[in-house]
């Protein structure tokens, strides 16, 4: 054991899938936080026997909300949310235990999915007291009034420009739209949450759909590392599939991401228990066919949390749908973000529904690469809960029990009881790391390879995966020991990864 600068992590069994790296048994060599060659003065590398033990890169995280008066807004909301509690981790807790949460977990980087472009500098406050991990926020740009001009003007440059402008003084890494045209129906006193894409904006000649395509070609013309990253319409609603469908089809072929595509894969006209359900299989079968398009799922697992979006008016219709108090929190009246508490429950109908059709997202599309693991933190449940789905995804014996427990209509209902599929321990490294690092755009995590950031997690191997993914033996964040067997060892101060 050393914790020098320079040593090497050595016998273990390699995860690796961005080098080809498949379970062999392999050497990794740390010099001043970075993956390096075989060096020729190895005598003076320390050495951190591996044997045994299962070595991954750092977790990525490309979808969490850890930052910015959202969360401050669902600790004010649910304080009794925020402590502690047995068993398991508060659903919102302080700065510093997320960072200290994460790490212990074995994530080395995280991305706040939605910071308005006026709360940029207050996320980057909190987020400096976010100890260990790399982190970096996508901004809202698309709430403010200058770039829904530009959009709607269909001035192209001028987007470009302006997001630009916005990425480099709010210090982002990348640009999110929530609810496209989304506020300004809501803001009118409209049906905000429940529109189309082709009917025109109060306030602008200009369509849902217009402004997904302008601006995701604006990122694109701009050269962010991220494709933008789509939140749309309809989130939460009956029926919703189809405008999943339709976003998906504005792409036609522009790179895009889109985000917890659980909350936008409804079947159904309405509530009532005949007509919910899934409506994963279309949208499945148009993204395996679409190598442009990548997204993260947002599973949502049984358990106390508390919701936190940026579409403030789909908090203001979960609201009202369950009666739960909540809260809409706004800057300037451009942008801002809905907070309540939520509990999701094994017999209820619609959540057994929400939980079967991540799922059945996990396990019937085709290309593990193009897939980010997230449960939308905290939105479909605590980021800590991350290896219960690991072993959902990876332990079929252990779904078909989980799915045993779930309400009976969804149990008979859902496509997912006829689904044997099993992520391997190389797939779950592809999703929870190697494909968000790429997705996101960061050439220097997610693998192994030399020039990599010394991000690595170190697992005891069990069958039982959820045990195994919850306590990593070790974490190495930039080379230096941080977490062993889920207690915190050094907090080092990491990077704000900028665009
Ligand atoms: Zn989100």
């Amino acid at each position: 054991m050393t914790t020098s600068h320079r040593f090497v992590v050595r016998g273990g069994t390699i995860h690796d899938p961005a080098n080809d790296r498949d379970g062999i048994v392999a050497d990794i060599w740390i010099s001043d936080g970075k993956i390096v060659g075989r060096p020729s003065d190895s005598a003076s590398f320390g050495d951190v026997d591996a044997t045994g033990l299962v070595v991954m890169p750092g977790g990525v995280d490309l979808h969490s909300h850890v930052a910015g008066p959202k969360v401050n807004a669902g600790r004010r909301i649910a304080p009794h949310l925020a402590r502690h509690r047995t068993p398991g981790p508060a659903a919102v807790p302080t700065i510093h235990s997320t960072g200290a949460l994460y790490a212990a977990l074995g994530y080395t980087t995280v991305f706040d999915a939605a910071i308005a472009t006026g709360a940029a500098s207050i996320a980057h406050a909190e987020l400096a007291d976010l100890p260990i991990l790399d982190k970096g926020i996508y901004l809202l740009a698309a709430d403010d009034a200058d770039m829904l001009d530009a959009l709607a003007a269909g001035d192209g440059p001028k987007c470009e420009r302006l997001i630009h402008e916005k990425i480099s003084r709010g210090r982002g890494w990348a640009v999110k739209v929530a609810n496209p045209g989304g506020p300004s129906f809501w803001k009118r006193g409209r049906r905000g949450d429940h529109h189309d894409l082709d009917t025109p904006l109060p306030d602008r000649p200009v369509t849902p759909r217009q402004i997904l395509d302008r601006l995701a070609r604006a990122v694109q013309a701009a050269g962010l590392p991220h494709p933008l990253h789509v939140h749309t319409a309809n989130l939460g609603l009956p029926g919703n599939w189809r405008t999943l469908l339709e976003t998906m089809r504005t792409f036609d072929g522009l790179p895009a991401h889109l985000a917890h595509v659980q909350f936008h894969s409804y079947a159904g006209g309405d509530l009532d228990e005949g007509s919910f359900g899934s409506g994963v299989a279309p949208l499945v079968e148009y993204f395996n066919a679409h190598g442009n398009l990548t997204l993260d799922v947002g599973q949502i697992l049984f358990g106390d949390t508390v919701a936190m979006t940026g579409d403030s008016a789909a908090a203001e219709h979960l609201a009202h749908a369950t009666g739960t108090p909540w809260m809409s929190h706004d800057l300037h009246l451009e942008g801002g973000c809905g907070v309540l508490p939520i509990a999701y429950k094994e017999k209820s109908l619609i959540h057994a529904w929400q939980w079967a059709i991540g799922l059945e997202w996990f396990l019937t599309a085709a290309d593990p690469w193009r897939v980010a693991l997230s449960t939308d933190h905290p939105n479909g449940a605590h980021f800590t809960a991350y290896p219960v789905l690991m072993q959902l995804l990876g332990d079929e014996a252990f779904r078909r029990e989980a799915l045993a427990r779930i309400h009976p209509a969804v149990r008979k209902r859902s496509p997912l009881a006829g689904i044997r599929r099993e992520y391997s321990l190389q797939e779950l490294c592809i999703v929870t790391r190697a494909a968000p690092a790429r997705i996101a755009g960061l050439s220097h995590k997610g693998h192994l390879g030399v020039g990599a950031d010394a991000d690595l997690t170190l697992y005891r191997p069990s069958p039982d995966l959820a045990r195994m993914f919850s306590m990593p033996a070790r974490v190495y964040k930039a080379g230096v020991l941080v977490a062993e067997d889920g207690e915190v060892k050094a907090t080092p101060q990491g990077t704000t990864l900028t665009a």
